[in-house]
């Protein structure tokens, strides 16, 4: 029997030829997609907690691949921040978001990913105002969603571009916030308008030491005048500890799955303009 499974493992032994054949054909096919259109932005609402109102939404990139079908984002980001394609990726993302929520009611706010590698390329603030300008989307309308890699960056072009915009009213989001090494540390180097509390706190909100670090978040976010929005909230439970806390805003399956730009036009157009 021992031998045997020694055998399987050969047989089973991953192809480095194959990895490296199957890589470049997933580089090729994303690098075709954005000239041939396959890439879309889904949106999913985000609702202030103590008024029940949907304040904006999150736009989510989808790519729907003729021959491989609807990608994730988990699936192709990373392989577009390491080609580089995320850049051009990231611009077509930000244009097209701002031009959806051009049609929304103009109280609505629009969050957009941003990676690191997009904001270190050099353009970034200047492809951000270009969008705002192109749309006619205010620039308090936008809230930019970062994560801790984009503050780790050594570079000051990076802390530069993120003060020129937030300058200009744009919001920044951090955005994961409490998965990484050093979260306290970014809001001291860099004063943020939101954190977004990662949704594995949010699923394990019922165990009591993370309904303390939540707990503890939401009354950071208080202290320091930072909007808190609980990330991936599914249930009633969850939401309700939210609104005992204090916690601003909420987003997930509960309040709505993310949709494509025509459903959430629906959604949003019937929600009360303010
Ligand atoms: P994220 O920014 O943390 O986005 C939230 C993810 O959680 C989304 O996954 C969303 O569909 C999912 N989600 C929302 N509510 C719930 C919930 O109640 N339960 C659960 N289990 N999941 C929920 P998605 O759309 O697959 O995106 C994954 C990640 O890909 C995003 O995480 C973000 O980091 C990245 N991403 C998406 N769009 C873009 C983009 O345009 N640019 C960049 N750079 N990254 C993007
Ligand atoms: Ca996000
Ligand atoms: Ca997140
Ligand atoms: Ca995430």
């Amino acid at each position: 029997a021992k031998s045997e499974g020694h055998n399987l493992y050969r047989f089973f032994e991953p192809d480095m030829d194959a990895m490296v054949l199957a890589r470049r054909a997933l580089e090729a096919d994303l690098e075709a997609a954005l000239p041939h259109r396959e890439f879309e932005l889904d949106f999913q609402p985000i609702m202030n907690i103590a008024s029940g109102e949907v304040v904006g939404a999150e736009a989510l990139m989808r790519w729907h691949s003729p021959t491989r079908g609807l990608v994730q984002p988990d699936d192709f980001i990373r392989v577009a921040e390491e080609t580089g394609l995320v850049v051009p990726l990231g611009e077509w993302a930000l244009r097209k978001a701002c031009t959806t929520a051009a049609r929304w009611p103009s109280g609505l706010r629009i969050a957009v990913n941003v990676s690191a590698m997009q904001i270190r390329s050099g353009a970034f603030a200047r492809s951000v105002i270009s969008a705002l300008a192109y749309s006619g989307v205010a620039a308090d309308r936008l809230e930019l969603e970062i994560t801790e890699t984009v503050l780790m960056d050594e570079s000051d072009m990076v802390l530069k571009a993120l003060r020129q915009l937030r300058d200009l009213g744009v919001r920044i989001a951090l955005d994961d916030f409490g998965t990484g090494y050093s979260s306290l540390g970014y809001l001291r180097r860099f004063p943020v308008d939101k954190i977004k509390i990662d949704r594995s706190f949010i699923r394990d909100i019922d165990k009591r030491d993370t309904a303390a670090i939540v707990r503890t978040i939401i009354g950071l976010g208080a202290q320091l005048g930072i909007t808190v929005t609980a990330e991936g909230v599914e249930t009633d439970a969850q939401l309700d500890f939210l609104r005992q806390e204090g916690c601003v805003e909420a987003q997930g399956y509960l309040i709505g799955a993310p949709s494509n730009a025509a459903t959430m036009q629906r959604l949003l157009g019937s929600a009360t303009p303010r």
